[in-house]
């Protein structure tokens, strides 16, 4: 409980960083890779170009989601460029088996979850992906 009250106090600044006020809209297609090899989402044959803070380039270069059936929340800057919402706003999901799923990264050692692939805060293992259906135990 001590560790989890940590990780929420350090995300309190980032939430300023999101756009006040302006709900995103959602897009939707295959996560892939642009001409140069940065992320893109296909959506009817066309690609999107996306961009993020820091969590969320993590979360879009994850090879582990690469070809996913991807949703993103945010807004487009330019017909072919979206930029997605703050990783704090739960803006990524994937969708499989006809559910929408969470994106989550979880350390079976600590039980820690985090939004953002990468090594445990804790014993510093690499977490698991793991996608859910519900974002409850937070
Ligand atoms: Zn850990």
């Amino acid at each position: 409980m001590t560790r989890r009250r940590i990780l929420l106090a350090a995300a309190v600044p980032l939430l300023r960083l999101q756009a006040a006020g302006v709900p995103g809209i959602s897009i939707r297609g295959k996560l892939t890779r642009s001409a140069d090899d940065k992320p893109a989402l296909e959506v009817n044959h066309k690609l999107i170009a996306l961009a993020g803070d820091e969590d969320t380039m993590l979360v879009l270069n994850d090879k582990r989601l690469a070809g996913a059936d991807f949703e993103a929340i945010g807004h487009f800057t330019s017909p072919d460029h979206f930029e997605i919402d703050g990783i704090y706003a739960r803006a990524m999901y994937v969708h499989k088996d006809g559910q929408r799923l969470l994106i989550t990264y979880w350390c079976d050692v600590c039980s820690i979850r985090t939004y953002a692939p990468g090594n445990c805060v804790c014993c510093q293992k690499y977490t698991d992906l793991d996608l859910r259906e519900h974002d409850d135990d937070q």
